[in-house]
This record gives C-alpha cells, structure tokens and sequence, in this order.
C-alpha cells in the first residue's frame, strides 16, 4: 500500500503519528493509499527548515523569484494531465473537470509572474523641504494554508504563488482526503528551482491544524473550508498573534426572471448545481423562480439533469462523478428525504442511483426538488452534494430578501434580460461575488476571491491584489539628506510638513 508522505526540506519526510489515514477512490469505494499525519514535531520541522530558508529567499531578487515563478508555470501546463489524474482519483471529479480546475489554479501563478508589478510600492519626493517619502511591501516570513478538499490544486494555488513570489516560506496543509496532488506541486517547485524549504506539506487532520494555529514561527495562516472550522481557525490563529484569512461555506443562490431565456438559464444553473456533483463553494444550490418564471424553469431543469451522465471521472462521457466520501452520499440523500417529507416536490430523485460496475462507489444522481419550504435543511443549509432546490416568489424584492437572509454570503447570480433588475441585485445583494447571467462568479485571478457574512472570516480575500496585501507587511520610510550648506534646526515642538 502506497504511503503518501509529508514534504519538508525539498524531499519526502516520514515521521509523525504512527496510524495514519486511509485515503480512498470515491469512485469504488476502495482504499488507493495512506496518509502520514503530522504531529507537532513534523510541524516545528516544517517551520524550522522554512524559517532558515525564508531568510535567504525573502533576500532574494524580484527578477530571480518571478524566473522561478515562470519555471513552475510552465511545468504545471506540462504537468496538467498528471495533476488531473490525481484529483480525479481521489476527489472523484471528472478529468475534464479536474484539468479545468488546474487551469483556473495556474491562473495565480499568471498573477504571481507579474509580482515585481503587483507589489511596487509608492514614492512621494519633496514631501516636506528636503524630505522624501517611499512605501514598500515586506514578506511575513513563514506562513501557512489549511485547504479543503474540493479543490486540491487550485485553492492551495490561491495561496502559495503569492505568498511565495512576495518572498515568504509557505507551508500547506491540504485536505486528507486528496493529499496527493500537493506533493506533486511540490515536486513541480523543486524541479522549478525553488530553494528547499521555501514550500513544504505537512499532512494530517485536526492535529495537524492545531499544530500550525499554535506555532509561533507562523506568522499567518490563510483558511479554506468550512464555515465551523474557519470560525475556529479565525478565532485560535489570531488569538495567537497571527494574521488569518479564513473562507468558509456557502449556500448560494440563483434569482430567475421571468424576462429572461429560462432554458438558458435553467442549463447554467444545472451546471452550476451539478459540476464536481455540487461540491463547489461557489455551486449553486438554490434557484429562486420568480413568478413565471416557475414552471418553465423547472420543466428545463428536469430536461438538463436527466440528460447528465453519472459514473466514474475518468471514464468518457461522464460528466458528473461520485461525491467524496460514503457519509457526503448518506448525507445527501437525507436532506432530500427530509425536505421531500417536509412537502418540497421531487422533479428529479438521484437518490437510488447505482453505476453498474461501481456499486461501492460514493454515487448520488443529479436531484432537483421543486416548492422547498424555507425551514427544509436541504435549502437552508451547505448539503454539498448534486442537491438542487427550487423556491418560488412573486416578486424581485421578495427574491432579493430571499438571498439576503441567508447566513452565507459567498456567491450570488441573477438571470434576467433586465438591465434594470440587473443592477439593482448587483448593488443591493449581500454576496462577495455575484453573476449576471453568470451561475458561478468565481473572479479571474488578478481580481480577489472572498465571500461576505459566513463566508470569509477575516479582512482580506484570497489571490489578486488583497493576496499581496495579506502576505507583506507595509512600511514607510521618510528620509532625509541634510546638506552641510543647508542645516536643519531640530525642533522640540512636532514636525510640521509645512516646514
Ligand atoms: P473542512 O472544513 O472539513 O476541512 C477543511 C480543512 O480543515 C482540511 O484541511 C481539514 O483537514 C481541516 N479540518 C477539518 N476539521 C477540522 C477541525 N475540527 N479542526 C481543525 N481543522 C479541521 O472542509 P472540507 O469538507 O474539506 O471542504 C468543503 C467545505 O469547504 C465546504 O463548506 C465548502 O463550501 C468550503 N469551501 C469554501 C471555499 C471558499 O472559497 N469559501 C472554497 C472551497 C471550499
């Protein structure tokens, strides 16, 4: 059985806790490898070897590291295949899917190149008689990501490109249940020139993030993952002193006008809903029919999910793979029963499906229910699953109110060939990122992703210009040269810049 090892140093480390955890192919059910955990000791040596060599990287020249950022771009388009593979051998997505995924997360490296640009600082001259002033971004020195599951290589992406370029050592910790991808990126970095120690894994669970949260040699951690867990790394890591960004769940919601193309809309919104079976922060489980637009809405739902082909990620012609874990299927399956029970009307009901062939593997079939109540857990709350709801209001404002009571506030689109209706949901809704005829907003990489409310604990968002803003410290330096011919009088009383 193949162990999947922590990466400290620029080399595979074994060490940690002695059981370590079995890592599965959601699509059969069957355990494909073992993860060492890390203890407290593996973490201090993460931080140990990336403080050493932090201070040697944070020194080194812009034009050097964006060479190297250049290097490992490259590989990763090389590489896409093999990180492809990965994902969808221990997520389960489809290798479409997969491939797409380290496309979006490649897009940060884009970004990353670009750092000598995206960090410069200010120059103001003659701010006072003689006096100039400059601005410039420092790196943190060590600093950390916890990433979840979903997306095992572009949200660690968000993350170390930037931290990396502006001249920190980052330690990831990803999700066990698809560690693998993040040692390949490890490999990647290394072959790309990068000092040893300048990017290192650590795998585990709780023990692990706790390890990180209370080191003092970390000096922020960026989060990914559920909105309890984020809670908790927002509240422990900066109770510790550190700087935390921490993005939590989301349950986003989807408005449909009746002025618009509802079988568009109805097809974006499936593939919303039902890419990577709805395990997605930015999915759109909850569409929100507005007065006609009801009935054709649902009909046209109906039409997409029952044309999507279930099965195995690497198989031709699937399109929608299993979901992670046995507990995500049961999980799936009772919020559709419960809200089914509750009076919501089954359009589509996946919740019997089986791939022949694949009978053990984690397998629920795309499910639409139509007329959801508000208090059915299947519509308040993250199912993360192929799960999608559908509500009815009469009205804009009562659509909009809908979307704002939501505790999340991640994304949020509207479908409409109403400029009007269009704008109004853009200013008024309270969402992070929204869509205009768009199902999944998820920014570009030069833009920052974050949600509001439950979904991002913390002040910045990832990536893009607020993601070289959370891994550098700002400083100002006012200086001035006083020429022998030109004394200047100190002063006990405070300097004017009139002076
Ligand atoms: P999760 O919260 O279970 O795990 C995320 C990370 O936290 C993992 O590395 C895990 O090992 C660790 N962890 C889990 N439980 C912990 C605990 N009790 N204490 C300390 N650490 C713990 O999330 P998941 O199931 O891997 O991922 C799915 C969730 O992530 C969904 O809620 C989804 O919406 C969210 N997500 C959000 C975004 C976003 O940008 N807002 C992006 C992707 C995923």
């Amino acid at each position: 059985m193949r162990t999947i090892h922590h990466w400290i140093a620029g080399a595979p480390y074994e060490g940690g806790t002695e059981a370590a955890t079995p890592v599965h192919d959601p699509a059969t059910g069957e355990v494909s490898g073992r993860l060492a955990r890390a203890d407290a000791a593996v973490v201090d040596e993460a931080v140990r070897t990336a403080a050493a060599a932090q201070r040697e990287w944070g020194a080194t020249s812009l034009a050097r590291r964006t060479e190297i950022m250049f290097r490992m771009r490259e590989l990763v388009v090389r590489h896409t295949d093999d990180l492809a593979r990965l994902v969808t051998a221990e997520h389960g997505k489809t290798l479409d899917d997969a491939r797409g995924e380290v496309g979006r997360g490649r897009e940060t490296l884009d970004f990353a190149c670009g750092i000598n640009q995206a960090s410069k600082g200010e120059y103001t001259a003659d701010a006072s008689t003689g006096v100039d002033v400059h601005s410039l971004r420092q790196p943190l020195g060590v600093v950390a990501g916890i990433t979840p599951f979903n997306f095992p290589v572009m949200v660690p992406m968000w993350m170390h490109p930037i931290a990396i370029a502006t001249g920190n050592a980052f330690i990831l910790k990803p999700s066990e249940r698809d560690p693998s991808a993040a040692n390949l990126v490890a490999e990647l970095y290394r072959e790309a020139g990068l000092p040893d120690g300048v990017f290192s894994v650590v795998h585990g669970d709780k023990a692990a993030v706790d390890a990180i949260l209370d080191h003092p040699g970390i000096a922020a951690v960026s989060f990914v993952g559920s909105t309890p867990v984020a809670r908790y790394v927002r509240e422990r890591g900066a109770a510790r002193g550190k700087r935390v960004q921490a993005l939590g769940g989301a349950n986003n919601h989807a408005i449909v006008m009746p002025d618009g193309d509802i079988e568009y809309a109805a097809a974006q919104i499936a593939s919303g809903a039902f890419g990577s079976a709805g395990e997605r922060c930015m999915a759109v489980p909850a569409a929100v029919a507005v007065g006609e637009a009801g009935d054709l809405l649902v009909a046209a739902l109906r039409r997409e999910a029952e044309q999507i082909v279930v099965g195995p990620g690497d198989r031709d012609g699937v399109a929608m793979g299993p979901v992670i874990t046995a507990e995500a299927r049961e999980r799936v399956i009772r919020y559709a029963t419960e809200a089914i029970e509750a009076g919501a009307e089954p359009v589509v009901d996946g919740r019997g499906l089986t791939v022949e062939g694949h009978e053990q593997g984690y397998f629920v079939g795309p499910t639409v229910l139509d007329r959801v109540s508000l208090d059915a857990g299947a519509y308040r709350e993250e199912v993360f699953g192929p799960l999608l709801t559908v509500v009815r209001t009469d009205t804009f404002e009562e659509a909009l109110a809908l979307v704002n009571s939501s505790p999340y506030g991640n994304g949020a689109a509207i479908f409409t060939a109403s400029g009007e209706y269009a704008r109004r949901f853009t200013h008024e809704v309270q969402a992070g990122m929204v869509g205009v005829n768009v199902p999944i907003p998820t920014p570009v990489a030069y833009y920052s992703f974050g949600g509001w409310k439950d979904s991002l604990f913390g002040e910045h968002h990832a990536h893009g210009p607020e993601g070289v803003r959370f891994y550098t410290r700002n400083k100002v330096v006012t200086s001035r040269w006083p020429h022998v011919d030109r004394p200047v009088q100190a002063s006990m009383s405070f300097p004017s810049t009139t002076d």
